[in-house]
């Protein structure tokens, strides 16, 4: 196989580490499988034709020889934000022979700030193939007496500022030195299908987020107070759905127009309920437009006690309302929690944008805190409210986001 090329570091490729995966036993294949889908899909439209192999919960994506770094960093930046992966290496693959790891390495070193610094270095060998005529600390001696020989680097095994790794495997060697954090969780797809209630706020796109990350195919549902506010929450629900489509392929936002509604809720004498109401009449259009789209659950970014629709007396009221399932994965975090996570994965400064929010329009000045599913179910009745759902999911119109 030709794996060494003139610059002694070999071909580029990525390294992936896999963490709860590989510990799914019997389901293990099928896992594997989704993540391999999920990493194809996100990286077609680079248009690199890559080679993806597996073996013993390590991925590793290899590129064609004549592709060079760069097209390897975009490799490793979009694989960045695939659930299931948990640690990224930027990879030298080279032959399986000592002295083309020894000179891989050094070339590695060579660019790197920490030969300057002469900054402190381990090499830390890892033998998968246990044919390889070296054992893993014999290997970390020769590769390190090398660069130790050559730079002039101190070796400190405990917390070394420069790691050089080196994993032999079946066919290759891989030599690595740096490692960038993915997103951890499992592939999406693997856990079901879901239906997000989308606002236009922080809480909703994180808590997306968090299901995607447990492996939540999910679809979006965005109430709109049409034809009584703009459609700035529209734009920014869309907004949205787009940022959070890095980690997923395919996405769909569909909006309800709730303004009038809202309204008929307030002319059966909602009141100080009508905030719960409307909470209760979104569940059940989402629940409504579930089952029409074989979706299994229902997600909203609830926080318990955050707002005053959020008391644990109103989540049992908004519980009452459907017979689906509802995951409110933000339900322990704090506020600051949620907007240093909304930051990360870059949805804050979306959720930030001003809009006219449906939820504000026609609120009470003073909210109940312990809603009775009795009053509810009474203002209900009064507007057919299992009726009215069925309706609000027949205007429901579809914006389709293509990653
Ligand atoms: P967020 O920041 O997500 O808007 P919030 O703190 O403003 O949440 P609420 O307005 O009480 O809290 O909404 C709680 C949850 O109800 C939201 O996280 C979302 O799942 C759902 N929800 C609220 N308003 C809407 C809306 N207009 N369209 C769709 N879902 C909504
Ligand atoms: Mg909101």
């Amino acid at each position: 196989m030709p794996v060494l090329t003139p610059s002694a570091l070999g071909e580029p490729c990525v390294l992936l580490k896999l963490g709860e995966i590989v510990l799914k036993g019997k389901n293990r294949e099928i896992f594997e499988r989704r993540l391999q889908n999920n990493i194809r899909t996100a990286l077609k439209s680079l248009d690199i034709k890559v080679e993806i192999r597996q073996r013993h919960g390590v991925i590793a994506i290899l590129l064609p020889e004549a592709t060079g770094a760069a097209a390897a960093d975009a490799v490793a930046a979009r694989v960045a934000d695939v659930m299931g992966v948990v640690w990224i290496h930027r990879a030298w693959r080279v032959a399986k022979d000592v002295e083309a790891v020894t000179a891989a390495a050094l070339e590695l070193v060579a660019g790197r700030p920490e030969v300057e610094r002469q900054a402190t270095f381990a090499v830390r060998s890892r033998r998968r193939d246990k044919r390889f005529p070296l054992r893993s600390n014999e290997l970390d001696r020769v590769v390190g007496g090398a660069i130790n020989d050559k730079y002039g680097l101190p070796v400190r095994l405990k917390d070394p500022e420069l790691t050089v790794h080196i994993e032999v495997d079946r066919d290759e060697v891989f030599v690595f030195s740096d490692a960038v954090p993915g997103q951890g969780g499992l592939p999406v797809g693997m856990s079901g299908r879901g239906l997000v209630l989308m606002s236009g706020g922080i809480d909703s796109p994180v808590a997306a987020y968090r299901m995607l990350r447990r492996g939540l195919q999910v679809d979006f549902l965005h109430f709109s107070g049409i034809p009584f506010t703009t459609s700035e929450s529209i734009y920014k629900a869309y907004a949205l759905v787009r940022e959070l489509g890095r980690f997923q392929a395919k996405a769909r936002l569909l909006v309800v127009p709730f303004g009038k509604a809202q309204q008929s809720l307030r002319s059966s004498g909602a009141d100080r309920l009508q905030v719960v109401a409307q909470r209760r009449l979104m569940l059940k259009t989402a629940e409504e437009v579930a089952h029409r789209l074989r979706r299994q659950v229902l997600v909203t970014g609830d926080s318990l006690g955050q707002v005053s629709s959020q008391t644990l007396q109103n989540i049992t009221a908004l519980d009452d309302a459907v017979a689906m399932p509802i995951l409110r994965p933000l339900i322990a975090m704090d506020k600051t929690e949620i907007m240093a996570e909304a930051r990360r994965i870059g949805t804050l400064r979306i959720s930030e944008l001003p809009d006219e929010d449906c939820c504000s329009l026609l609120a009470p000045r003073k909210a109940e805190t312990r809603a009775r599913i009795d009053d509810l179910r009474q203002i209900e009745r009064r507007l057919d409210a299992e009726e009215l759902a069925v309706r609000l999911a027949d205007s429901v119109q579809e914006y389709r986001l293509d990653a």
